[in-house]
């Protein structure tokens, strides 16, 4: 196990700059999380650390030792690619002893460390079966069981769900989170997907144009997202905006609707973003003061809560409701933002505060 640094990484291919000055510390153990928009080098930063790209200037550390010029194979780490990567004319068995086989190390060692990772993934009664016979998801266990197999310092995935269907990606998360929690080994994993990244990571560092937008644990994310990216990006469903104008310790909306502040904002009077997730725009009576009044638009039931899509005079706005009521195409509704739970942006797109 190791802890990793980036330190001041840039990247460019040709004339194009990918990564731009990023600077990470990972700790030993930890599970980091790479997420944000496709295009924004989180795969280049990935590839860098695993040495599979040159870094073009900064320094990249895992445990005591400088990188930048060691190759890949000498780095001691393993790397599970969506694309599985596996050997179609191995066994699962064959596939993963093969870097063992390759390191010199003796058949029955092999044969315990294979068995001993194939039980931890379920993996038993397939280690005779040729990668074509398995499903999507049992190929990207047997890449697992491959990475495990070699007791490296350092796990990378890059995005290694992307194939597998919903329920299945939501099944292998959780192995892949109980994997972590088993072996501890530090693990930096890429992904796209914000549900992903919260789900499985200790920490997560959000990237949008080669640059570190924020870096947090997820809730911390969640909670107090640095800037209006951040906050659009975390969170499903999306985090509602509204123009908002800052004036004497409160914030008001559109609707009249005025919000005290919660936490100090500094030098924000005047226009302000006030963003507020769906699950704290309630839903109230008819005419409770400082609602915002509209009509139901559209209504998406999941079972265990409804989306809300309401549309008001400055827009569509979302709500997540979870007790049940009974609501109709149009019908009127009204809500508020629950105080303390909104966040206020600057001009900029700066969280400031919260109201
Ligand atoms: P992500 O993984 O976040 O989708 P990438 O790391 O793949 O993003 O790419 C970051 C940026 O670098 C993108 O603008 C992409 O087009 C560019 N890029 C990636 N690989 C190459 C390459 N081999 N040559 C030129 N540009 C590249």
């Amino acid at each position: 196990m190791a802890d990793v640094k980036i330190v001041d990484v840039h990247k460019t291919h040709g004339l194009t700059p990918a990564i731009r000055g990023v600077s990470i510390e990972i700790r030993d153990g930890e599970f980091v999380v790479l997420v944000g928009p496709s295009g924004c080098g989180k795969s280049t930063l990935l590839r860098m650390i695993a040495g599979l790209e040159d870094v073009t200037s900064g320094e990249i550390w895992i445990g005591p030792r400088m990188v930048n010029q060691v190759a890949a194979k000498d780095r001691d780490i393993a790397m599970v690619f969506q694309s599985y990567a596996l050997y179609p004319h191995m066994t699962v068995q064959d596939n993963m002893a093969f870097s063992l086989k390759l390191r010199g190390i003796d058949k029955q060692t092999i044969e315990a460390t294979v068995a001993n990772t194939a039980k931890i993934l379920g993996l038993e009664l397939l280690l005779d079966r040729y990668p074509r016979q398995l499903s999507g998801g049992q190929k990207q266990r047997v890449a697992m069981g491959r990475a495990i197999v070699r007791n490296p310092q350092l796990f990378l995935f890059d995005e290694p769900l992307s194939n597998l269907d919903a329920k299945l990606r939501a099944g292998m998360r959780t192995e892949i989170k109980e994997m972590h929690q088993r072996l501890k080994t530090t693990t930096v994993y890429v992904t796209h997907d914000q549900v992903e990244a919260m789900t499985l990571a200790t920490r997560v560092v959000v990237l949008r144009n080669g640059c570190v937008e924020q870096t947090g644990t997820p809730m911390e994310l969640y909670d107090r997202p640095a800037n209006q990216f951040v906050a659009g990006f975390i969170g499903t469903p999306v985090m509602n905006f509204l123009t908002a104008q800052v004036q004497c310790g409160s914030v008001q909306l559109q609707s009249g609707t005025s919000l005290p502040l919660t936490e100090p904002v500094a030098d924000t009077d005047g226009s302000a973003i006030f963003g507020i997730r769906p699950e704290h725009l309630q839903v109230v009576e008819a005419g409770t003061d400082g609602a915002l009044i509209g009509t139901v638009a559209v209504v998406e039931p999941t079972g265990s809560e409804s989306i809300l899509i309401f549309e008001w005079k400055g827009g569509r706005l979302t709500s997540l409701i979870r007790n049940r009521m009974d609501f109709k195409l149009g019908d009127p509704i009204y809500l508020k933002p629950m105080v303390g739970f909104g966040h206020v942006f600057n001009a900029q797109g700066i969280r400031v505060g919260a109201a």
